[in-house]
Parts: structure tokens; sequence; C-alpha cells
């Protein structure tokens, strides 16, 4: 256990003030604490640029308003259960929701970058059938404090510095969860992560990646402005139903014209489809040829050269999984044929192996409201394997 915010105090219902990005924050002070605007900004400073969470501390404050704050609000973090640094400079929190559910925040390091991955939801419902996170079943959303206390806590344990000391320069929301399905939180979210009161990342270093939730890939073209990734995984419908479910509501060709609606939007922007390779099953030359082909058209709506992007994932194994990670020569084998048609493709490296922080491994605490972890830890016993799937915090 690690010194952290904690559980929240007890008392009268308090406001948490992650809770809120910069406009809804500015209405609270101005309808609930009749206070101006500006002060709402202070204390955005105060909570993302200095890590500073009690309002006592807020110096810049009059005495009245952090009495009327301590009385109405607070700020309230997840709880840190605990952290691992792997030996390559990943590093990984597991944080406590509440009594029972705790997720993974994984900060991946790399030449003048660093990303961190946060999740959206407590496990996921989607069942991707290749996802360590889809084994754990479901629970619930995270709030928009939940969601932005996994920068906060990184960020801190990181010493970033807004608009300084940036270690910390990209979030991908491709942790545990569908973002997608838990829109609102998600999108406020993420305006924190955007603005200069909060982390001041730039909109394209803010990526939201989805299994392909169709009408709210509209919806976030709509109503916010980051970049946008789609775990892809097989480029025919009869394969990607087989690995992500989602598929068989919102086949390819659906999937594929809301991501040209959302390219033409914010024009000039490019999607990334992340494929994760695994070992016979799309790893094969006619799944790249098949891949080229959709890619280009993608390309050709846009009417955009290399709007679409590939990210190459090669499967990480996890206890009980039925899919392997192909050799080292196939994987170059497809990412040569994509190459080859013209089309950017760099395989993504294997980072926090050693801490089961690599991509499709995060695992946290799911208190699950479906068969689905009991089922999995069946089929664990039957192979003989005792580890449950809620082992990650052992
Ligand atoms: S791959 Fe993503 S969407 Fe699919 S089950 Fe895993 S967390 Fe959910």
């Amino acid at each position: 256990m690690r010194d952290a915010p904690g559980p929240a105090p007890a008392g009268p219902a308090r406001t948490n003030i992650f809770d809120f990005d910069r406009v809804s924050l500015e209405r609270f002070f101005e309808e609930e604490l009749g206070e101006k605007k500006f002060r709402a900004h202070q204390v955005m400073k105060w909570i993302h640029h200095r890590y500073v969470t009690d309002f006592a501390d807020m110096t810049d404050l009059g005495k009245v308003l952090r009495g009327k704050l301590e009385e109405r609000a607070v700020v309230h973090a997840p709880q840190l259960l605990f952290d691992k640094a792997s030996t390559d400079g990943t590093h990984k929190w597991l944080l406590g929701m509440d009594a029972k559910n705790a997720i993974e925040t994984v900060y991946i390091p790399d030449k003048g970058r660093g990303t961190l991955c946060v999740s959206s939801q407590v496990g996921c419902a989607l069942n991707c059938t290749f996802c360590s996170t889809a084994t754990q079943g479901f629970n619930r959303n995270l709030s928009t404090a939940e969601i932005i206390g996994q920068v906060w806590i990184a960020a801190r344990h990181l010493g970033n510095v807004p608009h300084q000391q940036r270690k910390l320069t990209n979030v991908v929301m491709m942790g545990m969860g569908e973002p997608l399905a838990n829109f609102d939180n998600v999108v406020r979210a993420m305006s924190i992560m955007r603005d200069d009161l909060g982390y001041g990342l730039a909109n394209k270093r803010v990526t939201l990646s989805t299994a392909g939730m169709v009408p709210m890939i509209d919806r976030l073209g709509e109503e916010s402005d980051v970049s946008l990734a789609v775990s892809l995984h097989a480029p025919n419908d009869e394969l990607r139903s087989e690995l992500v479910p989602l598929n068989k509501k919102y086949p390819i060709e659906q999937l594929m014209d809301a991501c040209v609606r959302y390219a033409l939007r914010k024009r000039g922007t490019s999607v990334t489809f992340e494929y994760t390779l695994m070992k016979g099953v799309n790893d094969q030359p006619q799944h790249a040829r098949e891949l080229i082909r959709l890619l280009r058209a993608f390309d050709n709506a846009v009417q955009m050269k290399d709007a679409a992007k590939v990210n190459l994932i090669p499967f990480n194994p996890f206890p009980g999984t039925r899919y392997e990670r192909p050799g080292d020569e196939a994987i170059r084998g497809f990412q040569k044929l994509l190459n080859n048609a013209g089309m950017i493709a760099p395989v993504r490296r294997t980072r926090g192996d050693d801490i089961d922080a690599a991509c499709g491994q995060l695992k946290g605490q799911v208190m699950d409201r479906t068969r689905r972890q009991a089922d999995f830890r069946k089929r664990l016993q039957a192979q003989g394997r005792p580890a449950g799937a809620n082992d990650a915090a052992a």
C-alpha cells in the first residue's frame, strides 16, 4: 500500500472536483458557490499542475472561499494500491476505484515521448476473444474523476509539470474498457487532458481507441477533437466477428464508413487501425492483402495519402488464452507486404513484459457482473492452471 488520497472523507456528500472539466467547474463556482469563474481556474491549476488536493494549501484563495470549498467539495483521487516499474522504464499502477474494484494504468516512456494508457471501465462488457481484460467480465463505467484521477496519479508520480517539464506527452484511452461505451465521462476527462488548466496536451496527442461503436464514433466527431484509433484486428467480417464480437452489430463496412466521416470532419487527420497479429489466425499473406484493399479504399474515400495508419501489435499471450504470438519472420513478412503497398505499418515493440503491462495484458480486480470471469476460471482449472482471472494484485 502507498500513500494516496484514499477513501473519500466521511460526512455529508461533497462534490468531487475531479469530476469537473473547465466549463462545469466554472458553472459550479458561479452557480453553487457564487464565485467568479477565474477562481475555478486557480483551483484547476492547484490540482492538475501542482498536485495539491487540500483546499487549505491553495494559498491564493481567500479564507472564505477555502471554507466554502471545504464544506461543499473534495478533491478525491483513486486509491493507489501498488505500482511496479519494469526494467525498460514502463510503469504500472493498480488503482482502487471502490472497495471491490481496481483497474490498471500504464506509462510507457519512449524516445522523446511519454505515453499513458488509461482505462475507461472496470473490466469490459465487450468480449474480444484475444483480450485479457475480457476474461474478467465487467462491473461498471468509471466516473470522470476516476479517469482523470489515473492521469493525475501518474503525472504526480512522474513529476510532470504541464507546460514546463513534460514527462507525460500523450494519453491513449486504450486501457481496460471500451471508452465510447462510457462516452460522457471519457469526453469530459479528455477535455481536462487537453486543457491548459489541466495537462495541456495537444488534441492529436490524446487518442481514443474503440472496438467499433459506430454511432458513437459519429458523436465523438461532433463533440470532441481527438485522435481516433480503431481495434480492427481482422480484414473481413467472418474473422473479425470471431475476434471482436461487436463486429456482428457493426460490420466492417459500417465501421469504415464511420471512420471516413470522422476523418473528413477533421480534415488532414489520420485514423490508426490497430491490428494484433495472432499466429495462424490473421497473420497470413491473404489477410495482409485484404487489409491493404480495405485501407486503400479508406485513403481514397478520405482523399488523402496515408490517411490510414496501421499499428501491428504482436499478440502478448496470457494464461489460458488459445492464441499465440507469430514468429518474428511472420511478423516482418506481414509488415513487408503492407510496406510494399506503400502503407505506414510500424510493429509495436512489446513493453513492460516483465510486469504484465504489455498491450492486451491489463487486468485489475473486477467484481464481475457477467458470467465471464467464472467461466474463464473453470477453463483455467480444466487446463490445470490454478491462477484465477483476478490475480493481478496478488
Ligand atoms: S479489446 Fe478492448 S473492447 Fe475488446 S474486450 Fe478488450 S478492453 Fe474490451
